[in-house]
Parts: C-alpha cells; sequence; structure tokens
C-alpha cells in the first residue's frame, strides 16, 4: 500500500482513519481519485460511504453514486440480529476487505458487481460461525468469510489446531479472491492451456482430491513444488494459495516502496551485494527477479520481527516451480489492465 498523508496538516495516516490523529481534520479515502480528502475543505461533491455506521467504513463516495463505496457495496449479507462483538468483527473484517479491494484496484485488476453481473458478479458473504457452520469459500463470484476469523483468539486457536504458518482475514480474503479471479483471467479469459501447463489439470475430481488431502495430508517433498501444504490438493487451490502470495507480495514491495525502504544486507553477507530497492509499481519484469528481491526483502522482515519476539512475518519458501506459476499470474495480471 502507498502512504498517505493528511491533506490539512501532512502529518502521516493511516488509510483506515476517519479522522486526522494530528489535527483532527476529518478525512476519508476517494478511491477513484487515489487520494484522502479533508472532508471540511475539499468535500464538495463527497460524501461518508453509508458503511461509515457498522463497517467502521471511511471512504468516501461522490454524492450522485453512494450510498455505498466500491468495497462496501460488494457486501450482500451480514448477520441478523447482531450483537456488539458481531460489529467489532464485521468492522475488522470490512477493513481487511477495503485493504484488498484497494490492492486490486491499484493493480488495474477488473471488480465486476453482482449488478452488473448477477450470474459471476462478485459478492461476499459475510457470516458468523456463531448462528451455525459457516465454511469460508468461493461459488461462482460470491466469496463467504467467517466473520470469527477476525476474532485473534479463535483464529490463532484453529491455525494452531491446523499447524498452519500463516493465518490472517486478508490472506483469507485474498485466497477467495483468487478463484474469483481464476475465472474471470483464466477460463473467461481464455488461458487454460498456460494454466493447465504451469498449475496441472483442473478437470480433476475436486471431491477425490478433497477427501485424500483430508485423509493422508501433502505428500512428502511437498516443499519443492508448492507454496504451502493446501496448495498441493487440488490445481485450483494451488493456482488460489499462489495468488494470494502474488498479491502479498505485492503489497508489501509497495508498502516498502512507498517508505523508502531497501536492503542492502546483512553486514559480511557472502556474495554479491547489491542493494534491493522495491518499487510500488511492476511493469513487465521477469517474476524471477522479483521473486529474488522478495526474498531478500522477506528474510529483513522476519528478522525484524523476530527482534520484536513476533513470529515470522512471511513464513514461507518459494521453491521455482511456484516462481514459475507467479510469473504466469503475474503476466495475466498485467494483460488484465484497462
Ligand atoms: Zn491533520
Ligand atoms: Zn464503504
Ligand atoms: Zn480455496
Amino acid at each position: 500500500m502507498r502512504a498517505y498523508r493528511c491533506p490539512r496538516c501532512a502529518a502521516l495516516l493511516d488509510l483506515a482513519r476517519s479522522r486526522c490523529p494530528r489535527c483532527g481534520a476529518p478525512v476519508g479515502f476517494a478511491l477513484p481519485l487515489g487520494t484522502v480528502l479533508d472532508l471540511e475543505t475539499m468535500g464538495a461533491g463527497w460524501m461518508r460511504c453509508i458503511g461509515s455506521g457498522d463497517a467502521g467504513c471511511n471512504w468516501l463516495v461522490r454524492s450522485d453514486d453512494g450510498p455505498r463505496c466500491e468495497s462496501c457495496r460488494l457486501t450482500r449479507t451480514v448477520p441478523s440480529g447482531r450483537k456488539p462483538s458481531d460489529d467489532a468483527h464485521l468492522a475488522r473484517t470490512e477493513g481487511a476487505k477495503r485493504r484488498v479491494i484497494y490492492q486490486l484496484h491499484d493493480l488495474g485488476l477488473p471488480v465486476v458487481d453482482r449488478v452488473r453481473d448477477p450470474e459471476r458478479g462478485l459478492a461476499f458473504d459475510l457470516l458468523s460461525s456463531r448462528d451455525g457452520p459457516v465454511t469460508i469459500g468461493h461459488a461462482d463470484g460470491v466469496i463467504t468469510i467467517d466473520l470469527a476469523e477476525s476474532d485473534d483468539a479463535h483464529r490463532v486457536m484453529l491455525q494452531a489446531q491446523l499447524d498452519e504458518p500463516y493465518r490472517t482475514v486478508v490472506g483469507h480474503i485474498r485466497h477467495e479472491i483468487g478463484h474469483y479471479y481464476w475465472m474471470v483471467l483464466v477460463d473467461a479469459g481464455g488461458h487454460l492451456d498456460a494454466f493447465r501447463a504451469r498449475f496441472g489439470d483442473e478437470r480433476a475430481s475436486y471431491q477425490d482430491a478433497l477427501q485424500r488431502h483430508y485423509r493422508e495430508g501433502a505428500p512428502a517433498g511437498w516443499q519443492a513444488s508448492y507454496v504451502s501444504a493446501y496448495a498441493t490438493m487440488h490445481p485450483w487451490e494451488d493456482w488460489a494459495e499462489t495468488f494470494a502470495h502474488y498479491l502479498h507480495i505485492r503489497d508489501t514491495l509497495q508498502t516498502a516502496a512507498a517508505w523508502g525502504i531497501s536492503v542492502a544486507g546483512p553486514v559480511g553477507a557472502v556474495g554479491p551485494s547489491t542493494s534491493v530497492v522495491p518499487m510500488d509499481t511492476l511493469t513487465d519484469e521477469d517474476f524471477g527477479a522479483v521473486a529474488e528481491g522478495w526474498r531478500r526483502v522477506s528474510d529483513a522482515l522476519n528478522a525484524l520481527n523476530r527482534s520484536m519476539g513476533h513470529a515470522e512475518a512471511y513464513p514461507f519458501e518459494l521453491p521455482p516451480p511456484v516462481i514459475e506459476r507467479l510469473d504466469l499470474i503475474h503476466r495475466l495480471v498485467l494483460g488484465a489492465r484497462p
């Protein structure tokens, strides 16, 4: 994500803020402009999204295009009869969703809602497993997310039970949106042959693959070919996992670029000591070079996290077959830009 400043006092501003913590200016983010506006002095023609209530949304909409912003209008279902804790979970989940929608817009990926395409448009059902079982997933453009996943205690317990190295709400949304973009970029985009050459044949039975995965787990040595154990289950899951990593990498490199972070070390390292200088946008770079830069940046990020006693921010390795699959995703994303 890029870095933003208060338009009134130039204080650094977290993009989720509705008010500047330094000067108190009422601010909001206007996605079509890609900028933060001071509502008192620059707000003509703009108003707050109606999600500024329960969704905690600080995005602005054009007065003739409301009442919901580009992110809130994608939410199709929220639990009825919510408790205050559900509202807190909804606000956190919507915040993670806005981050992802921001990035999709920044990458130039098409986001077609259910109004424009009732059959395969994008929509989110944000349900609470407090009301009954919720299966996180994607079907024909509809993404289901469990609001309970924004409860840290619940999510960390699941992460430990499932022995996962990484589990976040942003990560869930990036994985499920990956399934949506398989439909858009690969299937509708006419790139099935390129997909099958890299990820395998998705016509293999998904049900059989699911049962095998939960009976036997990932095959031994999967780390040489896949980004995660779950990616071994079926070509669709490999795509969704790898697509999520593409978004992790692009967002984190963009943030590093916005802050002027480059990596030249570690001091005394053996080998060439060229600096890695992340870029906020990519054009037609070979993704192998991007992945090498990312490895150096993520090594530094992991070391910084360990200094604070936190788990590694990016506890993954990217073997060569995964980098080839990321390169295909990169080509398809670049090709989808308007
Ligand atoms: Zn300010
Ligand atoms: Zn909104
Ligand atoms: Zn999936």
